[in-house]
């Protein structure tokens, strides 16, 4: 199901107060959409807009945007009638648990942009409370640039907990207050949009990255050189431009776009693709969907990264990369890279 302007009506937000906890990347497109919108509709009593962040160069572009802001989450908290929670997901529990939910006021309606936290069950949520997701398939740049030109984004929402018998119409208007529903927005879940969410990243592209990794090998092994490999692979943007038209035009019939020997080649090859390849990539991607996901498995294990050393994510991120730096293609790109100045 998609929604669109026509089902929702702001008339909830009437004489509200919305605090955003956080003013990065979605807090602040976010805020600055609802407050825009709110200026251009007629309430008895306006809602007010509060945001919260600490206090680092965030907290200077909020105040450079005019945004009523403090450092105070706890006392802006106390204040919400709505509560966008809009932290890094890793940090949000340990926020929201110790500081934000001892003071929230019942009845009170918290808006997540990622099903993760709520899904994993990790938020301490009062039962007269609503939860809401409202979740943007963007980053929170173009949110907030699509909007100034009067366009929408693609965005997931749905209605979690029902405290206040409203959650649902609460969704919507908050969706439609940040501009979410001009494109329309997909009815979802925290289930449905954290399985995909992590499935992408962590099968999906997993699977790309080593398929790119070992065709560069392979090529590179039968004499290709490093620049005409990364040209074809990644840094002339076919392939990006090849994603675009497959939004545009659609997943297969953008390829009528390429050359007939390419068309011919990449249909036959798709179409032929060996089972026994296939099979063990199958088995694999329900693995990662149901046990890593579903069950739970990676929530585990990136909770324990974090609770063992408070820097511990930041840690283990530097040492992935620096094996990933490892691959054939990585070392021919740096080479490459150097050489032409890029
Ligand atoms: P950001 O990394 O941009 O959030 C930065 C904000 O969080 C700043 O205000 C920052 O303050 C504050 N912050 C960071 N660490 C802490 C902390 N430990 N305690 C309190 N405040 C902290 O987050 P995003 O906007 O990327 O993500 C917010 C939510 O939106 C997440 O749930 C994410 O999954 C979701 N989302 C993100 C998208 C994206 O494009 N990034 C797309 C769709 C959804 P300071 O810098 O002062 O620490």
């Amino acid at each position: 199901q998609i929604y669109y302007e026509k089902d929702a009506t702001l008339d909830l937000l009437d004489g509200k107060k919305v605090v955003f906890i956080g003013y990065g990347n979605q807090g602040r497109a976010q805020c600055l959409n609802l407050r825009d919108t709110i200026a251009q509709h007629q309430f008895q009593q306006p809602p007010k807009i509060l945001a919260s962040s600490l206090n680092d160069k965030y907290a200077a572009t909020c105040r450079e945007d005019g945004v009523d802001f403090t450092t105070d989450f706890r006392n802006a908290a106390s204040q919400a009638n709505v509560l966008f929670l809009l932290i890094p997901d890793h940090f949000q529990p340990g926020l929201f648990n110790d500081q934000l939910a001892p003071v929230l006021q019942k009845g009170a309606v918290i808006v997540v942009a990622s099903g993760y936290n709520y899904f994993y069950k990790k938020l301490k949520i009062d039962s007269t409370q609503d939860v809401v997701m409202v979740a943007p398939r963007m980053i929170g740049t173009s949110v907030r640039s699509l909007f100034v030109k009067g366009q929408g984004f693609p965005c997931f929402i749905s209605a979690e907990q029902d405290g206040t018998g409203k959650a649902h119409e609460w969704s919507l208007t908050l969706a439609k207050g940040i501009g979410a529903l001009r494109k329309g927005a997909i009815k979802s879940s925290c289930r449905e949009e954290t399985l995909i969410d992590l499935f992408a990243e962590q099968a999906l592209f997993p699977t790309i990255i080593t398929v790119f990794e070992q065709a560069y090998t392979v090529l590179k092994n039968l004499g290709c050189s490093d620049e005409a490999l990364c040209f074809e692979l990644f840094l002339s943007k076919e392939p990006a431009e090849i994603f675009e038209k497959m939004a545009d035009d659609g997943f297969v019939r953008q390829l009528v776009h390429h050359s007939t020997v390419s068309q011919y080649g990449q249909l036959k090859g798709a179409l032929n693709f060996p089972q026994d390849i296939i099979r063990p990539l199958v088995k694999e991607f329900s693995r990662v969907a149901e046990q890593r996901v579903l069950d739970g498995k990676f929530a585990e294990e990136f909770t324990s990264i974090e609770e063992n050393d408070t820097n511990g994510v930041q840690v283990e991120l530097d040492r992935l990369y620096k094996q990933a730096e490892q691959s054939d293609l990585a070392k021919g790109e740096a080479k490459v890279r150097s050489r032409l100045g890029l």
